[in-house]
C-alpha cells in the first residue's frame, strides 16, 4: 500500500479562499481584521515564525501589528503591553509568541489576555469552553489537523483515534476535540504518554493516529494499523550532509508507515501551513465577534 498523502498546502488553500471571501463581508462593514504578535528576545526561530504569521496576515488584506521588545523586558512591562492590546479596538487578535525568556511567567501571561482576544486559544476560558464543546477558538495545531480530517474526506464518528503525546499545545486539545460531537468528531479517544506502556500495542489500535512527539521517525511501520490515517504534527531538524544548511525537517512518522497507512501527512507540507491559517481563521472570527457586537 502506498498512502495518499494530505497535504496542508493544499487544505490551507481552500480555507483562505473562504477566509478571504469572510474578510471581504467585513471590510466592506467597516473592520479590517487586525492580528497582533508579541515576540520578547530574538529566538531566531520565533522570529521566522512572526515573520510568517505577519506576512500571511498581509497577504490576506488583513492587519498585522507586529511587538518586539527585548529579550530584557519585565514581567509587569509585558502584561502592561497586554493590557493595552486588550483596550485596543483595531487589535481584534493577538497572541504572544512562545517560548517567553524564562525570568517570565508564561501562566500569568496567558491568563491576562482578554479571553476574546485569544486566538491561540489557549487562556483557561476558552480551553474550558472547548472541553464543554462550545468553543469560541479552538487552537490552532489540532483545529488544521480535524479540517484536514474532514476536508480529505476522513470518516472520524465512531472511529478510533490515537494521540501520542499530551501537550497543552497539541495532544490534549487534539483528544478533547476529537471526543466531542459533531462532524471530525465523535471519535473513541485514546491518549498516550511517555509512561504508557506497549505503545505500539496501543497504536496498532488506531483507525486514525495522531503523532505529537517531538522525536524524529519515532513511529515506525510495525506500530500501524493497515489502512490506518497517521497525523504527523511533529517537527523535528536532523543533520543531512547532502542538505545545504546540513540539517532537514523531518516529522514523527517513519516514511515506511507509507507502505501500511492508507493516507497521511507528510512533514514538510503537512499539519505546518495548517497552523498559520488556523490562527488567520481564528482572528477573522475574532472580528467577527466584535462586529456583532457593536451591531
Ligand atoms: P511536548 O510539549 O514536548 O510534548 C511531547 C509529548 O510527547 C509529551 O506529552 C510526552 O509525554 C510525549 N512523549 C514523549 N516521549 C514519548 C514516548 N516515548 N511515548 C509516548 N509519548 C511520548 O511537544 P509538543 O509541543 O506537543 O510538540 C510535539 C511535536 O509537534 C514537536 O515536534 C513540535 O515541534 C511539533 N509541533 C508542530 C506544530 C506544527 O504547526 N506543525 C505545532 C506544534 C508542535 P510526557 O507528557 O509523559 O512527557
Amino acid at each position: 500500500m502506498s498512502a495518499k498523502l494530505i497535504l496542508g498546502k493544499v487544505v490551507s488553500e481552500d480555507i483562505y479562499e473562504e477566509l478571504r471571501q469572510r474578510i471581504e463581508v467585513l471590510k466592506a462593514a467597516g473592520t479590517v481584521p487586525g492580528l497582533a504578535v508579541i515576540l520578547v528576545g530574538d529566538d531566531p526561530a520565533s522570529q521566522v515564525y512572526v515573520r510568517m504569521k505577519e506576512k500571511k496576515c498581509e497577504e490576506l488584506g488583513m492587519k498585522s501589528m507586529p511587538v518586539n521588545m527585548p529579550k530584557s523586558t519585565t514581567q509587569d512591562e509585558l502584561l502592561t503591553k497586554v493590557d493595552e492590546l486588550n483596550r485596543n479596538d483595531a487589535v481584534h487578535g493577538y497572541l504572544v509568541q512562545l517560548p517567553l525568556p524564562k525570568h517570565i511567567d508564561e501562566d500569568a501571561v496567558i491568563n491576562a489576555i482578554d479571553p476574546s482576544k485569544d486566538v491561540d486559544c489557549f487562556h483557561p476560558y476558552n480551553v474550558g469552553r472547548m472541553l464543554i464543546g462550545e468553543p469560541k477558538f479552538l487552537p490552532a495545531t489540532p483545529a488544521g489537523v480535524q479540517q484536514m480530517l474532514i476536508r480529505s474526506g476522513i470518516e472520524t464518528a465512531g472511529k478510533h483515534v490515537v494521540v501520542v503525546g499530551r501537550s497543552n499545545i497539541v495532544g490534549k486539545p487534539m483528544a478533547a476535540m476529537m471526543m466531542q460531537k459533531g462532524k471530525g468528531a465523535d471519535c473513541t479517544v485514546t491518549v498516550a504518554n511517555s509512561k504508557t506502556v506497549d505503545l505500539p500495542s496501543i497504536t496498532k489500535q488506531a483507525d486514525i493516529l495522531i503523532v505529537a512527539v517531538g522525536k524524529a521517525h519515532f513511529i515506525t511501520a510495525d506500530m500501524v494499523k493497515p489502512g490506518a490515517t497517521v497525523i504527523d504534527v511533529g517537527t523535528n531538524r536532523i543533520s543531512d550532509s547532502t542538505a545545504r544548511n546540513g540539517t532537514r525537517l523531518v516529522g514523527d512518522v517513519d516514511p515506511s508507515v507509507a507502505e501500511v497507512a492508507s493516507a497521511m501527512t507528510p512533514v514538510p507540507k503537512g499539519v505546518g501551513p495548517m497552523t498559520i491559517c488556523m490562527l488567520m481563521a481564528n482572528t477573522v472570527k475574532a472580528a467577527e465577534y466584535a462586529t456583532e457586537a457593536v451591531r
